[in-house]
């Protein structure tokens, strides 16, 4: 049998895979990567790169809302989504191709493909036999489809980064990061939203302040929030698509359902028994502080570990992976604690650390001191359409050490990565407190919050950069 050895192979050439295969091979090893479909993986081709354009141009469509009330004339018409999806198609195939073209003028080998193990150091792809002491199972995950009656009626966020035509009137099942980001995008674009949860509140992993400041908002925007509803089937009538409630409650009407309802790892098609390795229940591959999994020589990083499901967070394992295997840095792995992370709604999320919960929780009701505060920035001064931000600060001890930093409003997303360094080196709140404020900004709260939750009549309403300067 024909077979070719490498140091290293790499299955998936998405975040976590790209980032071994490109830091073993500048340490001079010889490596295959495979990947079954387009390079980049999720992150590039469905995942954060799209979202992110679609997330801007929402941003502009609540931009222009507000633009004559700053003088500045402008009015909305309909989104012209063609063009919108064009451009953001032509971006990523921009990525695509520098991608190719990096991994091409690298001494990595491209095997185009979908890779099975035939043995524990060993794969085949379309009937070629490849072989290395090291391999790297870096194969992500997929939207979950639901197995209800009629779910094939529904599409998933890779159906929604797939749509020729904008939806009306559409359903968005789960509550969760992708189901809120996707609400907030279809709004802004004047598509009549519906956004339901199984739980009492969206984003239940995150503080409740978080949590209940982004309901509000998006309320305010005319999304429907329906809490507390599992969805037992679609079905599909002649004025469009039913979602029926398992208390046979129903939301009647749509022409587009989209289910963002988790997301199930790729391990299906691996052939994971050749290699003697067992997938747990969600296709997850359990692997250990340095992403070793119970075989040796067998390693996985990124979607496919169930750990934090981020493109970052597959970098740094892909890099540290490598790192350890070929250039002696023994100790090296992912600090998974503390990951700072966004959400990309309207109004965006920022949030690092414990929440207000998990702290109290973990550290006891009388260690935990809480700073808040919730105001309207000066962008809306002149505005009718007033967005609140809201932020937590939660503290720890005599010291007041900062576990815990929850952000909703304009531009968190931008402020969270500043305050993410502060909360992994250890500050305090005295820390923030002795850091100057950047005046005027909304950024400024974080450092001159002076008490413990604010006395009511502190808070809402009155602009934030305006009380401060008085
Ligand atoms: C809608 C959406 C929005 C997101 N937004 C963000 C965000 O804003 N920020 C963020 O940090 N993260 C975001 N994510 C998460 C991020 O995309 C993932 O965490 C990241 O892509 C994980 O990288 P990975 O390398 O583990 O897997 P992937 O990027 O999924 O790469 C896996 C690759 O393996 C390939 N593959 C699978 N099986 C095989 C096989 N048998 N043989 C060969 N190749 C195979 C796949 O084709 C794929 O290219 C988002 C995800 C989604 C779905």
């Amino acid at each position: 049998m024909n077979r070719q050895y490498y140091e290293l192979i790499v299955i998936g050439g998405g975040s976590g895979g790209l980032a071994v295969a490109e830091k073993a091979a500048q340490l001079g090893r010889s490596v295959a990567m495979i990947e079954g479909n387009k390079i980049g993986g999720t992150c590039v081709n469905n995942g954060c790169v799209p979202k992110k354009v679609m997330w801007y141009a929402a941003n502009l469509a609540h931009a222009v809302d507000d633009a004559s009330s700053f003088g500045i004339p402008a009015q909305r018409g309909a989104t012209d989504w063609q063009r919108l999806v064009e451009g953001r198609e032509n971006y990523i195939d921009n990525i695509n191709r520098y991608w190719l073209n990096h991994v091409d003028d690298s001494t990595i080998v491209r095997v185009q493909g979908h890779a099975r193990f035939t043995g524990a150091s060993s794969v085949e792809v379309n009937g070629r036999h490849y072989s290395a002491p090291h391999i790297v199972i870096a194969t992500g995950g997929q939207p979950i489809v639901p197995d209800l009656p009629g779910a094939n009626l529904g599409i998933t966020s890779d159906g929604f980064f797939e749509l020729s035509r904008q939806p009306g009137k559409v359903a968005i099942v789960g509550g969760g990061y992708i189901g809120v980001e996707l609400a907030g995008m279809l709004r802004a674009f004047d598509s009549r939203v519906t956004l339901i949860a199984r739980e009492d509140r969206i984003l239940e992993h995150f503080d409740d302040m978080v949590s209940d400041v982004l309901a509000s908002e998006m309320r305010k925007q005319g999304i429907v929030i329906e809490t507390g509803f599992e969805v037992a089937e679609l079905q599909r009538l002649d004025g469009g698509t039913v979602v029926v409630g398992t208390d046979g409650n129903t939301l009647e009407g749509f022409d587009t359902v989209i289910w963002a309802v988790g997301r199930r790892a790729n391990t299906a098609s691996l052939n994971l028994e050749a290699a003697g390795l067992l997938a747990g229940r969600d296709g997850d591959i359990a692997v250990d502080a340095y992403e070793n999994t119970a075989v040796p020589g067998i390693y996985a990083i990124g979607d496919v570990t169930g750990k934090t499901a981020l493109t970052p967070v597959a970098i740094a394992a892909g890099r540290q992976l490598a790192a350890r295997l070929f250039n002696g840095e023994i100790g090296t792995r992912v600090d998974y604690n503390n990951i700072p992370s966004v959400v990309f709604s309207h109004p965006a999320v920022g949030t690092v650390g414990l929440s207000e919960a998990e702290a109290r929780a973990h550290h006891g009701e009388n260690a935990v001191t809480v700073y808040e505060t919730s105001f309207q920035p000066m962008r809306y001064a002149l505005s009718e359409h007033g967005v609140t931000t809201a932020m937590k600060i939660v503290c720890v001890g005599d010291n007041e050490s900062v576990v815990g930093v929850h952000l909703v409003g304009d531009n968190v997303d931008e402020m969270l990565q500043g305050f993410a360094v502060a909360v992994k080196m250890g500050a305090t709140k005295a820390d923030f407190d002795n850091t100057i404020a950047i005046h005027p900004t909304s950024a400024e709260e974080l450092v001159t919050m002076k008490v413990a939750r604010p006395a009511a009549d502190d808070q809402l309403d009155i602009p934030g950069e305006w009380r401060k300067a008085s």
